[in-house]
């Protein structure tokens, strides 16, 4: 009996059309948990590391996490993994929502697809019956439309739809894959879908998960429920509201945007406005966002309701994610009524809120800047909201210039030359990043940014405060019931870091103690991203119902797996060095490991290089960031260091 895990994964050979269920092997949940990590595993095993991500070697892989679908709260991240056409690295990106618990009730763990489909489809996964159809009819629909229409199709208005839109038909490399309230949106994992012909993937469980110890599953699982509502009464005080609670950071649930419009930058990442808040933007955002928003939403078996929906008078209904509630209204200089509208049409082409208002702001920067010309924007219109739509538009059909853009800032600037590189000024390993423009090097975000694989900032980030307290008291109340840290060290850190003077940044926290930092923030997404776990209740808020002092129990009551710190610590570690080993192979080295050169106003790069070091040598890396031999025998990976030793890497 497996427990936890359903012990089988779906294996669809699209280009043969044939349909595999295999059994896995336990070994290597108790190694690598599920999730990312065994994902890891199987794109290190079967891909070899030339092959280009819109090969039909490559893989696409839809996993659950080891909790997923189990009572635990949150436990409903679906891990999409392939190889990313915009980082050409491994691209990993979460979504929320109902589609994982779903697989896991239909009886698997994880869907992977190999080979390209001839034609479009869809698969329809019904329990033990699994089949691929014929999609022809939903070229070129809505992401959000395509979930509703092949529901109807099937008769199954309980069937979870994962789907992609135009973009990820037309391989726009910020294509996301779209899901319910929540989507894959990093790294261009919906163009893979779309490159595979894969439309969307519908799936209707209703089998059981089995759970070793279930009564003391069932008791953490309400320890945590009381935690959330205690922390929800209880907001961390001295910290920015977004900081105050758990989950994503309820962008729907708040109207006061002071913070995010004057310390975000505007446009292509550019343009600070400082006192852009008053009482009368307040007013008319709120009223806004109080118009279209019906309700708030929650992902599956979750209290949090970070999600909305959201009804534009004249605009299909669709789910407002996180962040992208401003970032194309502040790509355009515009106001809030405009971003929910172009929010809508983005949804349902399936592309990335974080990257793709960038992509536009970059291409009027261009503009104006004369090194793209009036030609390239023929039939343009004038007005400003009316330039986004329309180059919207071209971006997802890959018109014109629009081809161009589609494949992000980075691989847009190499095209076009001329000068426009310095405009693709945003990215980190060729994806673009928050548009934060900061004063003072942070050295634990320095490393972060310069070394995290999951790419995007907001999803390494978490548990240990963005700045220090202003007092003493501030300080005392912080540390006083900090019961996520895993060493009482993290605390003195706290109440002896200032805001200005010998500790303050960038010297303080000092070099090892920001890689100390840095590592607990990695451990935590690393366990959640293989748990299935959503980070908004884990990793990424301040203090979190999950934390390394309670997940070994979780892991244990479900999956019957002897786990303890020391143990999870070694399955983090192996992860973590898997998923480098998978990047090294494809070329990752110390000189991609820098953040955007205007992310800071102040740089050392004296002390960067030294964070550098430092940062390797305490994950058993060399000076060029790659695990070495000794690292991987310690952690039982062997195989990888010969790989690496026959390829002449180490
Ligand atoms: S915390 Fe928010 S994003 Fe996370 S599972 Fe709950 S509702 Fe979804």
């Amino acid at each position: 009996m497996r427990y936890a895990e359903t012990g089988y994964n779906l294996e669809i050979d699209l280009s043969r059309g044939n349909i595999e269920r295999v059994e896995t092997d336990s070994k290597l949940t108790e190694l690598h948990l599920g999730g990312l990590g065994t994902n890891a595993k199987i794109l290190w095993d079967r891909v070899p590391p030339d092959t280009e991500p819109f090969s039909p070697d490559n893989l696409l892989i839809f996993s659950t996490g080891l909790l997923g679908g189990t009572p635990a709260p949150g436990a409903n991240r679906t891990i999409v993994t392939t190889y990313s056409p915009q980082t050409l690295f491994m691209g990993y990106s979460m979504m929320g929502g109902f589609w994982a618990p779903e697989l896991k009730y239909a009886g698997y763990d994880k869907v992977i697809f190999r080979g390209k489909s001839p034609d479009l489809i869809y698969l329809w996964i019904h329990n033990d019956k699994v089949e691929i159809r014929d999609a022809s009819h939903l070229r070129g629909k809505g992401a959000v439309e395509t979930q509703e229409l092949i529901r109807r199709e099937l008769k199954e208005p309980n069937a979870q739809v994962a789907a992609i839109g135009l973009a990820g038909e037309n391989r726009v490399y910020t294509a996301s894959i779209e899901q319910g309230r929540s989507s894959a949106s990093r790294l261009g994992l919906g163009a893979v879908m779309g490159d595979k012909r894969i439309k969307a993937i519908a799936v209707r469980g209703t089998k059981d998960i089995h759970l070793a110890r279930p009564a003391e599953f069932y008791d953490l699982c309400n320890d945590v429920l009381k935690y959330i509502k205690f922390r929800n009464e209880n907001p961390v005080p001295n910290v920015m509201t977004i900081l105050q609670g758990l989950g994503s950071p309820q962008e729907m649930l708040h109207f006061d945007e002071k913070w995010h419009t004057e310390n975000f930058m505007w446009g292509n990442a550019r343009v600070r406005k400082k006192d852009y808040w008053n009482k009368e933007v307040e007013q008319k955002w709120r009223e806004t966002q109080e118009t279209v928003r019906t309700r708030l939403i929650s992902c599956y078996n979750c209290p949090m309701k970070c999600g909305a929906i959201i009804s534009v008078p004249g605009l299909s209904t669709y789910m407002m994610k996180c962040f992208s509630k401003l970032t194309y209204t502040m790509a355009a200089f515009s106001d809030l009524d405009f971003g929910f509208r172009i929010a809508q049409r983005a949804t349902e082409y399936g592309v990335d809120g974080f990257s793709t208002p960038q992509v536009m702001a970059f291409a009027f920067e261009l503009k104006e800047a004369g090194i793209l010309m009036d030609a390239d924007f023929e039939g343009c219109p004038s007005d400003n909201e009316g330039k986004f739509f329309w180059l919207l538009d071209k971006i997802v059909r890959r018109e014109g210039i629009g081809d161009i853009l589609a494949d992000g800032t980075y691989w847009a600037a190499q095209k076009i030359g001329k000068g426009a590189e310095a405009y693709a000024h945003n990215n980190i390993k060729k994806h673009e990043q928050l548009p934060l423009k900061l004063g003072m090097l942070n050295p634990v975000y320095f490393l972060m940014y310069a070394t995290g694989e999951k790419i995007n900032i907001t999803q390494i980030e978490g548990q240990f405060p963005q700045s220090p307290f202003m007092t003493m008291e501030e300080k005392k109340e912080f540390v006083k019931d900090w019961i996520q840290v895993p060493d009482e060290k993290f605390k003195q850190i706290v109440l002896d870091w200032e805001m200005r003077g010998e500790r303050s940044n960038p010297y303080y926290p000092t070099v090892d103690m920001s890689v100390d930092i840095v590592d607990w923030q990695e451990k935590m997404h690393y366990i959640d991203d293989a748990l299935g776990v959503c980070s908004g209740l884990s990793s990424f808020p301040l203090k979190p119902p999950y934390h390394i002092h309670n997940y070994p129990r979780f892991i244990s009551s479900a999956s019957g797996i002897d786990m303890d710190e020391a143990g999870l610590t070694q399955v983090y570690k192996r992860n973590r060095n898997l998923i480098r080993a998978i990047n090294v192979r494809r070329g990752l080295r110390r000189a991609d490991e820098k953040p955007p050169e205007d992310h800071w106003k102040k740089r050392f790069p004296e002390l960067e290089e030294k964070l550098l070091d430092a940062y390797y040598k305490f994950k058993g890396w060399n000076k060029d960031g790659i695990p070495t031999k000794e690292t991987l025998h310690e952690l039982g990976m062997d195989y990888i260091g010969e790989d690496l030793e026959q390829r002449g890497i180490i």
